[in-house]
């Protein structure tokens, strides 16, 4: 199926300044999960453009089960969101904003789903990376999150359940011990679903802000995602 890949004025992003997280919470990462993210990051360097599949892979999962819900529980589907994904490559600020109108998470499941490997066998993960494909074990082990860190020096992830009146922020930095969860200061921003916002570094920024590039990575993924994907740009 093939799926629209636009690109047009920009969408407004109100972006969050670290300090309007000061309020938050913090936490530290499991002493695992730091150390994967280096080995992810490090191992796949060469292969960067891998966060554009595994953070798209993530938002279908995320309409997918919108959909799967919206079969037993139709209430889901009142923030009246069309089931779609926003890419939004912002290059005033060097930033990549990835949002879908899926599931979202809660407080909660920010810090379970984004802080916490699901899947344990740090050491099976580690002994397969000697021999094999990185980039297809990051998928396998859970670790796709996790890519972000590869063109991104810092994450922000805005999310919101439907069933939930609150939005909350997860964000945390590349070689950070752990990560910070605070409501969002903004305010519910996204009915439904969540924004991830990528803090380009600056050596991603030359190569993932430019539109062709970023449009025909989209494109090669868009086949296996149900919903539409847009893209925008904004220049100035
Ligand atoms: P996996 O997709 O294999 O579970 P990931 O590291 O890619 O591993 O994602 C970890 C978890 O974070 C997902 O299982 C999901 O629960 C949650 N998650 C990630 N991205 C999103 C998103 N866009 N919307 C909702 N949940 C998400
Ligand atoms: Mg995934």
């Amino acid at each position: 199926a093939s799926t629209p890949v636009d690109d047009a004025a920009s969408p407004q992003v109100a972006f969050l300044a670290p300090e309007q997280l000061a309020g938050g919470e913090s936490f530290a990462y499991q002493s695992d999960i730091a150390r994967l993210m280096r080995v992810v990051v490090s191992h796949l360097y060469h292969d960067r453009d891998v966060f554009v599949r595994e953070l798209l892979s993530n938002a279908n999962d995320a309409l997918e089960k919108v959909r799967l819900l919206a079969l037993t529980d139709p209430k889901i589907l009142e923030p009246a969101e069309q089931l779609n994904v926003t890419v939004l490559a912002d290059a005033a600020s060097g930033r990549i904003v990835i949002r879908d109108s899926g599931v979202g998470m809660t407080k909660e499941q920010l810090a379970a789903n984004l802080g916490t490997i699901a899947r344990s066998g740090t050491s099976e993960f580690l002994e397969n990376l000697d021999k094999g494909d990185g980039s297809n074990l990051i998928g396998q082990f859970g670790l796709g999150f996790y890519s972000s860190f590869l063109v991104a020096d810092r994450v922000t992830v805005a999310s919101k359940t439907a069933d939930k009146s609150e939005q909350y922020v997860f964000e945390s930095e590349a070689d950070a011990e752990g990560f910070k969860i605070a409501k969002d200061p903004r305010g519910p921003t996204l009915g439904r679903g969540t924004e991830i916002t990528l803090h380009l570094k600056p050596d991603a920024r030359g190569e993932y802000l430019d539109v062709n590039k970023l449009r025909s990575l989209i494109q090669k993924h868009a086949e296996y995602n149900s919903a539409p994907i847009f893209l925008w740009s904004s220049t100035s």
